[in-house]
């Protein structure tokens, strides 16, 4: 026993993150511990639900497993409650022990190169959110009739789900979970060519080979990688023989370079050695793509060429990755884009433990990684929260309904596990339903979730 109390915790975030502590937490051997996670969605499963391409079920499959998580009566959800605005840091010490930060990152890290505002210039994790349908995000995408060369940034699997979005034809997309607006919106993408852009070679893409793979499933799509810029330096050898799965990536891009296109009606190019530079516009909309050619300098790094080449495209998705927001009241380390912490302890400015304050997932350690690798990162926050535990003071309010109390108090209207149950079971319904019958298809509005939640 570390504590000889119940101990009560909150998670922020409920995502896997959140979820995977929850449940380390709860199945710490002699802790009496309940746990509520909070979300601001009205829905739990954070990117799995809003950050997973929807013709990716496999990686949704994952839901099942947090669904296990979360039938656990030991721990339950409040979705719908904004941290920052509908309860404070100083709230939520006074109703627990102590709460953890799962709360990801959903932003897109900033490209600062001249043009990134011009229309037609889009961040890839707004274009995520659209297409699975966040209630956030806009109901309608932008696209433009003569937007047929689209460019994308950035050689990650993020990247490749925007690539592969924009490539496949809507109905292609209407076996999968997206809702009728991101259906009816993607009929009018006219996309015929995406040119995937790799600032650097090869060897160094950010791509796992299952997902780099399975681009050329659709029969839609032909892959082209492009043979400028395929090149292999000392850094990138020692990389390969370093990483089997860099290594498989790198034999696909090898096959797709070989293969002769089969004339499906698109086609993703994959572009090495080019840097993006600028995004040239013409009456505020984006006319083109200015790239620095780059070669690579030994150690799998490039340096510019001075070379400078620009590409006919209508759009630019920026897809170099993500970046989390700054927690109201909570220290920030804006290079990193994470709580500052020390292995999950979160730190105030001057480097001292925030007492009770812990962090984990993609606000820890950056927005790296695949799923799975949260698991651990959750392992080692919980040790080091249980391990503070019997140094924490008991809060305020140990009844387990106070917090509710307080939310309702404060006319928040927020959902719970049973709610998402039967926002869960009426998304499935309406995808039966459906003039296409498929296994889901999702509400988007909040307060139509919440109104369907809330009963
Ligand atoms: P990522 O893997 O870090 O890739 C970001 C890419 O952007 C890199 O190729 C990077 O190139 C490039 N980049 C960064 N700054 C750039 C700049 N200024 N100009 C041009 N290119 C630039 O990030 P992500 O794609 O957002 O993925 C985040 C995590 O989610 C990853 O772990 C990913 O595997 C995971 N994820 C998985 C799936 C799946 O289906 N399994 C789907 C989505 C995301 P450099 O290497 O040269 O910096």
């Amino acid at each position: 026993m570390t504590v000889d109390r119940k101990v009560r915790v909150a998670v922020v975030g409920a995502g896997p993150a959140g979820v995977y502590a929850a449940d380390i937490l709860t199945k710490t051997e002699g802790l009496d511990v309940t746990v509520d996670i909070l979300d601001r969605d009205p829905t739990p499963f954070g990117l799995i639900r809003y950050g997973v391409a929807p013709d990716h079920p496999r990686i949704k499959e994952i839901i099942k497993a947090l669904k296990r998580v979360m039938a656990n009566e030991d721990i339950r959800f409040f979705g719908n409650v904004n941290f920052g605005t509908d309860i404070k840091l100083e709230d939520l010490k006074g109703f627990y022990d102590a709460v953890v930060f799962a709360t990801g990152a959903r932003r897109d890290r900033e490209l600062s190169i001249p043009g990134v505002d011009l229309d037609g210039s889009y961040g890839a994790a707004d274009f995520v959110y659209w297409y699975d349908g966040h209630p956030d995000a806009p109901r309608e995408w932008d696209f433009q009739p003569h937007a047929k060369q689209v460019a994308v940034l950035g050689v990650g699997n993020v990247g490749l789900d925007v690539a592969r979005i924009l490539a496949k034809t809507a109905d292609e997309l209407l076996v999968t979970e997206i809702p009728d607006n991101v259906y009816e919106g993607l009929k009018n993408n006219a996309t015929t060519d995406v040119h995937v852009f790799a600032r650097r070679g090869p060897a160094q893409v950010k791509f796992t080979p299952m997902e780099l793979r399975e681009l050329s499933h659709s029969p839609t799509i032909d892959v082209v990688v492009h043979p400028e810029g395929y090149e292999f330096d000392h850094g990138s050898m020692e990389a390969l023989a370093a990483a089997k799965s860099q290594k498989l990536v790198v034999k696909v891009l090898g096959d797709y370079l070989a293969k002769e296109p089969s004339g499906a009606p698109h086609r993703i190019h994959i572009h090495f050695c080019q840097n993006p530079v600028e995004i040239l516009g013409e009456d505020g909309r984006v006319v083109g793509l200015r790239t620095e050619i780059t070669e690579l300098d030994g150690t799998g790094n490039v340096r510019g060429t001075g070379e400078f080449k620009d590409w006919p495209v209508q759009a630019v998705y920026r897809a170099i990755g993500y970046y989390s927001d700054n927690l109201p009241g909570l220290p920030f380390d804006s290079n990193g884009g994470v709580l500052p912490n020390d292995g999950g302890h979160v730190l105030d400015i001057d480097g001292s433990p925030i007492e009770g304050v812990y962090a984990t997932g993609w606000i820890k350690r950056g927005p790296v990684g695949l799923i799975g690798h949260t698991k651990s990162d959750a392992a080692q926050t919980v040790k080091m929260l249980v391990e503070d535990l019997p140094q924490l003071p008991a809060p305020e309010f140990a009844d387990r309904e106070a917090f509710d109390r307080h939310l309702d108090s404060r006319g928040v209207e927020y959902t719970t596990w049973e709610g998402w149950e039967k926002l869960d079971a009426h998304e499935m319904s309406l995808g039966e339903g459906d003039t296409h019958p498929r296994e889901r298809k999702k509400v988007v509005a909040r307060d139509e979730m919440v109104g369907i939640a809330r009963g």
